[in-house]
């Protein structure tokens, strides 16, 4: 059975280069004729891993394409998969499953509500991977990804592949909590660091507001029944802070590249779940405020 990698970009090549690389039968979905053109011009992609660069011959069509889809790597941003599972999702062959590789929360959401009856499996992820040119991937951090079901927590049988490969992984019953504590970290960390124009580490010189953010997140997590995602949080996002000192957090990345933020499904969504929860949350709300201003000040999309 062949895996399909909708979204070519960082995250998606870095699983194809491997899955291929592992002989398991993959198989590229790009965003359009002019996409697929230009990647079979180059004919493969190129995986990048310390100074070793290794090239991928794997099968693409473009989105257009018609032929069935049994198992789904969905690999774009959270703001592109609501769109992008409606342009496949009468390709899906009946049992297929999906898997959904977004950061934050929401976008998975907004892919259920089109893909009803559906098994969706929610990925969440610490890989590090960038491009550095058009069909070239690098693999910048060695991570962990764990993968679960909400609706079902029998792990399906093709983690095995994922082994084979050696896409470092664990089956997640509480994939959810994982999720909701990845958000929380964000929410702490990378706002500030793109209004402050800084590294993560330099967030030792703000940090009271730093602990206030933590105490608001831990209400929003007991409030929307996360109470275990919420245990030691302040301890946990100090301990990222110091681990990854010298690095750009992945907002401040996209802010710098001039790129779209997944703001919407990281401390937009905290936002509108606290609202939800009829919770208190004025730092969020002001952080929320602020960075939304900077980003309109930068011409970048608020949303
Ligand atoms: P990315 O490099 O921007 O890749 C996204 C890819 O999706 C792009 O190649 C884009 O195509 C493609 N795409 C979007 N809409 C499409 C459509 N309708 N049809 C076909 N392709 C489409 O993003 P990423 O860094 O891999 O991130 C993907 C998700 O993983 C995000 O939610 C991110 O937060 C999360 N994540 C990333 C990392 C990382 O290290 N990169 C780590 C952990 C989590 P074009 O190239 O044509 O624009």
């Amino acid at each position: 059975m062949s895996w399909h990698v909708l979204g070519a970009g960082s995250l998606g090549s870095l699983w194809a280069a491997r899955l291929s690389r592992a002989g398991v039968p993959v198989q590229l979905i790009l965003r359009d004729e002019r996409r697929l053109a230009s990647y079979r011009q180059t004919g493969a992609l190129t995986l990048v891993e310390g100074d070793h660069a290794s090239q991928h011959v794997i099968p693409a069509r473009s989105l257009a394409d018609d032929t069935p889809i049994e198992r789904l790597l969905l690999a774009c941003k959270a703001y592109d998969a609501a769109d992008a599972i409606e342009r496949v999702a009468h390709r899906l062959a009946p049992g297929a499953e999906v898997i959904l590789l977004q950061n934050g929360l929401g976008s998975q959401d907004e892919v259920l509500e089109r893909l009803p009856g559906r098994r969706c499996l929610f990925a969440s992820s610490t890989e590090g991977a960038f491009r550095d040119g058009d069909w070239r991937v690098v693999f910048a951090g060695q991570g962990h990804t764990w993968i679960g079901d909400p609706a079902d927590i029998t792990a399906p049988s093709w983690l095995i592949d994922l082994q084979r490969s050696r896409i470092a992984h664990t089956w997640s019953p509480d994939i959810l909590a994982r999720l909701w504590r990845k958000l929380a970290l964000n929410c702490a960390i990378n706002p500030l660091t793109v209004l402050h124009g800084c590294r993560n580490g330099e967030l030792a010189g703000y940090r009271e507001d730093v602990d206030g953010l933590c105490a608001e997140l831990e209400v929003l997590l007991r409030g929307c029944g996360q109470a275990e995602a919420a245990e030691h949080l302040q301890a946990d996002v100090w301990r990222v802070i110091e681990a990854t000192a010298a690095n750009y957090s992945s907002m401040y990345q996209d802010v710098a590249g001039g790129r779209r933020t997944e703001v919407s499904y990281l401390l937009g969504y905290a936002c509108t779940a606290g609202d939800r929860h009829g919770l208190s949350l004025p730092r969020l709300h002001a952080l929320q405020q602020r960075l939304l201003a900077y980003l309109h000040s930068r011409g970048l999309p608020r949303h």
